[in-house]
């Protein structure tokens, strides 16, 4: 018999999937719509980590929970850190955090994705509501902003269907070669086209006037902001011609709109300023509180949800921490020596740890680097329940497997919570803790009645500080790849290349940033502007380029501020 459950990984669409006691299978309702994609269909053909193991050796799960009690026992609580990745949408993860928080240890704070961007919709709408896909469903235009649904949502393509498509991107993506029009921008400046759309918003007088007056009454104010830039230059600069801006707003004229953001339009310094901006210009529209209209972006996925669990606890910043301040650095289901920005300063300053306690699925660089490793259950092996960022369900993920390796989030801490005499309620409390919310009022269409700003209104961006647009010099891009999750599945080992760099595929180059440089294989791709490179964010050693600065607003990291040098090798 089927039993049903949820995909736990990091992906806008959170499929509802089926188990037959052999394989997973899509359910043919809803979003999942009777499909899934690689990750999920190869799922149990990745290898997992089996046995736990100590410096190197084999050792049982017993010996293994044994090893970590020692630890903690032997070091200040204060000396604790509690790493765990923002990118499994499990409710019951936070069960750990829950141990350690209680215990005394330091826990994380900040994002290694989309926190910029939240910012930046947080400043503006006072709050971060998605449009679900069931609404992108009832538009008649998209704006495909920095998104490449054919690899992070595939579950959108489906509702696309005979919509008109407007794509933004510095790719020619999928999605890009099929779209009514492709607007093939510099990276990093979106904001500035953000704002032009706005301007010529104003200058053509197709304002939603009537809106603006209830719902954003400074308008006029940011209308002045917008002609700050001045028009011919900065258009030239960003590669965008009025006749671009024309098109677009001829598209999107009387019709319903939605417009669908990635995160890559907010992987900058000012990331909170490029999806406050795009707000800005949907507000200008008047595209919120109506049907089929908005901003989709990832929405705050426990909107509404009170956690069960204790995370009061001293935080620092998942972007550049200082682990060698920490005698125990335990991490959970996370893999920061790849995927944390500037990963020679990572893996430096990491390596004087004592005691690194890594929990979790795959092996990893830092699985490899733990002294401790402690092997999870998979989804299939545990209870949970799961929210998603793109749509409203929340779906129970009840176990439908045994397996005889690895341990759950829960007993993990049940264990530890007894050890050390915190408390700790049954798992199925907790179950039913969130199950309680499934029956949550949802705003289907949010800010109908306005924002959730002080006074109800949208607050705009009140300056441009630098948004100087540089034109010598080759930007990076990391988008996802289609077969690996980040570091997770199939890791890609190339570098993508417009051939107007005089290289051929194949051959091995030197990318060199200011932090550091990385050997890489060329893939040649006309769909690449000239003045980008692309590396997906999994592909080995590429945060050796990047840099541990923080976003300006919502402490982001910022893999795309930097820009590179590349030489043959
Ligand atoms: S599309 Fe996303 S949610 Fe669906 S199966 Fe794939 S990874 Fe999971």
């Amino acid at each position: 018999m089927n039993k049903s459950t949820a995909c736990p990984l990091d992906c806008y669409d959170a499929c509802e999937i089926l188990y037959d006691e052999v394989k997973v299978s899509p359910s043919k309702e809803g979003h999942t719509n009777g499909f899934l994609c690689s990750h999920l269909n190869h799922y149990e053909s990745t290898p997992q980590i089996q046995q736990p193991r100590y410096n190197g050796v084999n050792i049982s799960m017993a010996e293994a929970l044994d090893r970590l009690k020692n630890i903690l026992s032997s070091i200040q609580k204060d000396k604790t850190l509690f790493y765990k990745s923002s990118g499994n949408f499990g409710l019951m993860q936070d069960v750990t955090g829950h141990f350690f928080a209680s215990y005394g240890a330091t826990l994380t704070e900040g994002s290694l994705c989309d926190g910029a961007g939240e910012a930046g919709i947080i400043q503006g709408r006072g709050s971060n509501k998605n449009m679900p896909l069931s609404e992108i469903a009832k538009s008649e235009v998209v704006i495909i902003w920095g998104r490449n649904p054919h690899t992070t949502s595939s579950h959108l393509l489906p509702l696309l269907k005979d919509k008109k498509i407007i794509v933004i991107d510095p790719i020619k993506t999928k999605i890009a070669k099929i779209a009514d029009i492709h607007i093939q921008l510099k990276p990093h400046t979106d904001l500035q086209l953000a704002i032009f759309l706005s301007r010529f918003l104003f200058i053509e007088n197709t304002i939603d006037e009537k809106y603006l007056e209830e719902f954003a009454s400074e308008y006029e104010e940011f209308y002045e902001l917008t002609q700050t830039l001045r028009i011919k230059k900065t258009l030239d600069k960003i590669d965008v011609s009025l006749g671009d801006i024309g098109d677009i707003l001829d598209l999107i004229k009387d019709r319903k709109v939605a417009i669908v953001c990635g995160v890559g339009i907010q992987k900058y310094r000012n990331g909170a300023d490029v999806m406050r901006a795009i707000d800005a210009f949907a507000v200008n529209l008047g595209l919120f509180g109506k049907e089929g209209c908005g901003v989709a972006y990832l929405g705050d996925s426990r909107n509404g949800i009170e956690s069960p669990f204790n995370l009061d606890a001293k935080k620092v910043s998942k972007v550049d921490t200082k682990f060698s301040e920490y005698e125990c650095v335990f991490i959970q289901g996370a893999n920061p020596l790849s995927q944390m920005p500037d990963s020679t300063r990572v893996t430096m300053d990491i390596s004087g740890v004592q005691n690194i306690v890594y929990f979790g699925l795959y092996e990893n660089e830092s699985s490899s680097m733990a002294h401790l490793v402690i092997p999870a259950k998979n989804f299939l092996s545990k209870n949970d329940v799961r929210v998603s960022y793109s749509h409203f369900k929340m779906m129970f993920m009840l176990k439908v497997k045994e397996c005889r390796y690895g341990i759950s989030e829960y007993d993990l801490t049940r264990y530890l919570c007894d050890i050390f005499n915190i408390e700790l309620q049954d798992e199925e409390f907790y179950l039913e803790h969130f199950k309680k919310y499934n029956s949550r009022d949802i705003e289907f269409i949010p800010y109908k009645d306005g924002f959730d700003t002080d006074n109800g209104e949208f607050i705009y961006l009140e300056e441009l500080e630098g948004i100087k647009v540089k034109s010598d010099v080759l930007y990076l891009l990391t988008p996802k790849s289609s077969k690996s999750l980040n570091s997770q599945f199939h890791r890609d080992e190339y570098v993508y290349l417009n051939a107007s760099h005089g290289f051929e595929n194949n051959e091995l180059v030197m990318l060199s940033s200011e932090k550091g440089n990385i050997k890489l294989k060329v893939k040649i791709s006309e769909d690449i502007r000239n003045d980008c490179v692309l590396v997906y964010s999994g592909t080995k050693g590429i945060n050796t380029l990047t840099s541990s600065l923080h976003s300006y607003e919502g402490k982001s990291a910022v893999y795309q501020e930097v820009r590179v040098e590349i030489f043959k090798y």
